[in-house]
């Protein structure tokens, strides 16, 4: 097979996993679907608060300069005014003129004027809003649009002199937020990577002008840790330096943090020097004074920012593409096959724990409840009896699961249980007794 269909098949064999085992579904299904909309099930819905969890535990938990906030998805329209993206927020985009297939017009090969889709000439190129509108309240006059937030950053900056107000904190420090975000974007697709509604785990880190360069490097480092934390191989990442001219308005200095997706390579995150353009603007056009004042020279200035920024889709798309591995494994009659598994890192996978009885006779499945629900409290775990042992590991082995407890008839007479490692497939004998240590020494790190 040549590359790209090797890629391709990757693609569909992760979004066929995903929908197979209830990690990401269409979204509005049984209609014929919403066009690239996704709704995450009950294993995504795991894996996507765990990925939330541990940036937020991260990135603001684990960090005395930084705060968190939860700023509201509709917010007044100067904001986006000041933010610029009213007026800069847009893709230009051209229209086949017979079957009126709408392209972005820097997905056209240079130079070429023709629809990408039937070949048909196309218009002029117009700039179209990435931002959906919609009227706050019952009137649906102009007066009452309000549009949904493209990003989470501005909710911060408009909430800069509050957080100083309420906290008190002294430069530098940051704030985070996780939330929705939409862009009415003009070409989504490649399963969750580009959607029209997705979340964002964003920071604005708030600075003194002269430290910019030196906060910049601080936070390209944070941002690699955190890919390896997320199980994804430095191989596959690549730091590009956008070059002026390509940055965002507000932007002097950019560095997308790529990847090599089957589609190709493409922006995973960014990281963005934006000045203080966004507190100036917010200044300017709010009237209220959002300096800053150093305790210190008594010199009143407004701080500059540098923000990471983390799409939390493409976090799960990678964390799945790079966790998905198939292997030869033996079969119980000393045959082999190929056994698929999720090696997510511990920490990312949805279930922690299955549980496992042997056979489904009632004493097995009583203590294996038993323990069960011995763990059910600290770990998400699941319990599973339908099947032969063999088929219960591999649909562990599936959805990436790093632990299976087997329950035999032994157990009833020894107390000890059967723990398998998904990586490694050994199988170890240990007490009931010594199970929550076991996994408490394995699972939280
Ligand atoms: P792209 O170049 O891929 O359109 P962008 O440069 O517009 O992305 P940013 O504005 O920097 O993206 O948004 C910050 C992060 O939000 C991105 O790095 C990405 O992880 C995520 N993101 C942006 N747009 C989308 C989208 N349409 N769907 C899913 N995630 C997105």
């Amino acid at each position: 097979m040549k590359n790209k269909e090797v890629n391709q098949n990757r693609m569909e064999v992760i979004v066929s996993l995903a929908k197979r085992r209830g990690f990401v579904f269409p979204g509005s299904e049984i209609y014929g679907g919403l066009a690239n909309s996704w709704d995450f099930g009950p294993l995504g819905v795991l894996m996507k608060q765990n990925i939330k969890q541990r940036w937020w535990k991260r990135f603001v938990e684990q960090r005395p300069d930084m705060v968190g906030i939860e700023t509201a998805l509709m917010m007044n329209p100067k904001v986006w005014q000041a933010s610029g993206h009213l007026e800069n927020f847009n893709d230009p985009l051209v229209e086949c003129k017979k079957c009126h297939s709408r392209f972005r017009l820097d997905q056209l090969p240079d130079g070429k004027k023709a629809c990408l889709a039937c070949g048909g000439p196309i218009t002029e190129p117009k700039q179209f809003n990435l931002m959906f509108k919609t009227f706050f309240g019952p009137s649906e006059d102009q007066a009452s649009t309000v549009y949904f937030r493209p990003e989470t950053a501005q909710g911060m900056f408009v909430n800069f002199k509050n957080i100083i107000d309420t906290t008190r904190r002294r430069l530098p420090f940051g704030m985070a937020q996780v939330g929705k975000a939409f862009r009415n974007e003009i070409t989504p697709g490649n399963f969750i990577f580009r959607t029209r509604e997705f979340e964002q785990m964003e920071i604005e880190y708030f600075i003194k002008p002269d430290a910019w360069e030196s906060s910049f490097e601080h936070w390209l480092v944070e941002m690699r840790l955190w890919l390896k934390d997320l199980g994804v191989a430095e191989e596959r990442i690549y730091e590009h330096e956008i070059p002026e001219g390509e940055r965002a308005h507000y932007s002097r200095r950019t560095v997308d943090i790529e990847y090599e997706y089957p589609f190709g390579r493409s922006e995973l995150y960014g990281l963005a020097y934006r000045t203080d353009f966004d507190l100036k603007n917010h200044m300017e056009k709010s009237g209220q004074d959002l300096r800053y004042s150093d305790s210190e020279t008594g010199e009143k200035f407004l701080p500059h920012v540098i923000e990471p920024t983390f799409g939390v889709e493409r976090s799960f798309l990678v964390a799945l593409l790079e966790a998905y591995r198939e292997e030869s494994a033996p079969t119980a009659d000393g045959e082999s096959d190929t056994r698929v598994v999720l090696k997510f890192p511990k920490w990312l996978a949805p279930i922690k724990v299955a549980v496992l009885p042997l056979s489904k006779k009632a004493n097995l499945s009583e203590k294996a409840q038993e323990i069960f629900r011995m763990i059910l409290s600290d770990y998400s775990c699941e319990y599973d009896e339908t099947q032969s042992i063999g088929k219960r590991y591999r649909r562990q082995d599936e959805i990436g699961t790093p632990y299976c407890v087997t329950v035999d008839f032994d157990t009833l007479e020894d107390q000890q249980i059967t723990v398998r490692d998904r990586d490694t497939m050994k199988q170890e004998r240990i007490a009931i007794t010594e199970l929550k240590n076991y996994l408490q020494e394995r699972l939280n790190s």
